[in-house]
């Protein structure tokens, strides 16, 4: 079955929205105009019930469907835009500096209120339907603000999907795979404290160079020594500031990077070996070692039988040969990750044609991927909530 009459039609109107929103990107938590454009849109579509404020600015429209009580599923899209500068030249380029939605968050919100339309409109399925919008993707962790907020044990939500468009990739083709889909993305600091001293006197001091420079090697024993081969790490030391003068041997240095890992077990195995490390070597020479580890976005891993229904989903409209159920696994981070920690789901990404990369300043969503995203939210709320 190719993509949905209904969505087609839906194209032009959905295609209005998307450069409204374009045109008036908003950073973080700070969505409030696109969430009330939701929120007014959602009205209007007469869904069932609106939740405004959780997460501090998400939204969330519950639509019921007409075959009578069952489950209830959530489908999920951002909101935010990036602090950047847009240099697309279209009509709809953003209208403040430094600010764009430059990853395509514009797209998601419209294609899924364009989902939601339609499926306010047939309602031919059982059980409900919740819509989720959420603020603060590109850093904040908005998603996981709206767990803590309690938005599943709220709309009983069992099942959870999200969507995101992918340039390179042609529009009307779908990807995803079971497991790890994204990166855990951390960061970490180690403060090495030594004695400063004469250069020419260094039996005399406690050397933060010598000893961050032996960190710095240790730490390549992580990704070498430590983690099976055959798993994913990257451990990158990218920063190392300490001193100030030819002749000075400084008290302290500070080396910076981040770690990023597609298994939950090795990202535990990766934090635990940078303390240790760090620590043990700072002993061993006297110094005083402080570890901080930021953990951001955990991995963004799919379940299994989630994956399955989302990839029957996208191939029952766009057909077989144009889904990939092997798509490469990536090293950036979503806070999706943590909507599948508290309930089984899967992500899926969306074509976007040949167009500039996401992040990019000349990046724009394209509009040509709208119908196809929009059949495959209704045609997977369809299949999961089937009488
Ligand atoms: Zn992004
Ligand atoms: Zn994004």
């Amino acid at each position: 079955m190719p993509i949905l009459n209904r969505a087609a039609e839906l194209q032009s109107e959905v295609t209005e929205w998307r450069r409204h929103l374009h045109t008036k990107p908003e950073l973080l938590f700070a969505v409030e105009n696109t969430a009330a454009f939701v929120e007014n849109k959602l009205k209007e579509f007469g869904v069932d019930e609106i939740v405004t404020g959780l997460g501090r600015t998400g939204v969330v429209g519950l639509i019921k469907g007409n075959l009578g009580e069952g489950r209830t599923i959530g489908l999920r899209a951002d909101m935010d835009a990036l602090p950047m500068t847009e240099t697309s030249g279209k009509p709809w380029a953003s209208t403040t500096a430094g600010k764009m939605h430059a990853c395509g968050h514009d797209g998601h919100t419209a294609m899924l209120l364009g989902a939601a339309k339609y499926l306010a409109e047939t309602r031919n399925f059982k059980g409900a339907v919740a819509v989720i919008f959420q603020p603060a993707e590109e850093g904040g962790g908005g998603g996981n603000e709206m767990v803590k907020d309690g938005m599943m044990e709220r709309f009983a939500i069992e099942e959870v999907y999200g969507m995101h468009n992918m340039p390179g990739m042609p529009v009307g083709q779908f990807g995803s795979r079971i497991g790890p889909i994204m990166a855990s993305t951390d960061e970490f600091t180690i403060t090495i404290d030594g004695r400063g001293g004469h250069a020419a006197q260094p039996h005399k001091t406690i050397d933060p160079i010598v000893i961050g420079s032996q960190i710095v090697n240790a730490l390549q024993t992580i990704a070498s020594r430590t983690v099976d081969p055959l798993a994913s790490v990257v451990v990158s030391v990218t920063k190392f500031n300490a001193g100030f003068a030819h002749n000075i041997i400084p008290e302290q240095a500070v080396l910076a990077g981040t770690v990023r890992t597609l298994m939950p077990e090795v990202r535990d195995l990766a934090e635990g070996r940078i303390k240790q490390i760090s620590e043990s070597l700072g002993s061993a020479y006297g110094a005083k070692i402080k570890v901080s580890y930021g953990r951001n976005y955990p991995v963004t891993v799919n379940h299994r039988q989630e994956t399955g229904h989302a990839l029957s989903a996208a191939a029952n409209i766009a057909g077989e040969n144009q889904v990939s159920d092997d798509l490469d696994p990536m090293m950036g981070g979503e806070d999706f990750s943590y909507m599948l920690l508290a309930r089984p789901g899967a992500f899926i990404f969306i074509g976007n044609g040949d167009t500039a990369g996401l992040h990019n300043p000349a990046y724009d969503f394209n509009d040509e991927a709208i119908p196809h995203g929009i059949s495959y939210w209704v045609k997977l709320a369809e299949m999961r909530l089937a009488a």
